[in-house]
């Protein structure tokens, strides 16, 4: 049974009305955009779209223990992803809407423990990492 509260926001439709764009599309060919900017993603907690450099991408892994959400900051690991500022507002918002379950199209709720603690460590601001003593 599929549960779907409210409309879905994740998905953009971008009406061009031009037949050519969207068969390219269909193909897999992305019509030229008129700016070539960085790849948007929506954060799956505050729902904002922003350049995808600036949201952390969380994949699930299954292992013995079960389900369970991983912070993938280097965006390598296969498989679907989540992507979401690296706060733990975002993070909490994401949690209580269960957005995770859906944007990563999981059957259940995952654990998250370890993307919790992983934002933990985490500075709110990546990019300014200098002063902070060990
Ligand atoms: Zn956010």
């Amino acid at each position: 049974m599929r549960n779907r509260p409210g409309p879905p926001f994740g998905r953009v439709l971008i009406r061009s009305g031009n037949r050519a764009a969207r068969s390219r599309a269909a193909r897999g060919r992305l019509p030229p955009v008129a700016r070539r900017a960085w790849p948007e993603r929506t954060c799956v907690g505050c729902r904002q779209r922003v350049p995808a450099s600036e949201l952390l991408r969380i994949v699930a892994v299954e292992d013995e223990a079960g389900l369970a959400l991983r912070p993938d900051p280097i965006r390598r690991l296969p498989g679907r992803g989540a992507n979401m500022h690296p706060d733990p507002a975002c993070f909490a918002q994401a949690v209580r809407r269960r957005a995770f379950g859906r944007a990563l199209r999981l059957a259940g709720v995952p654990d998250d423990g370890a993307l919790a603690e992983y934002l933990t460590r985490q500075p709110p601001r990546p990019a300014t990492r200098s002063g902070e003593g060990r």
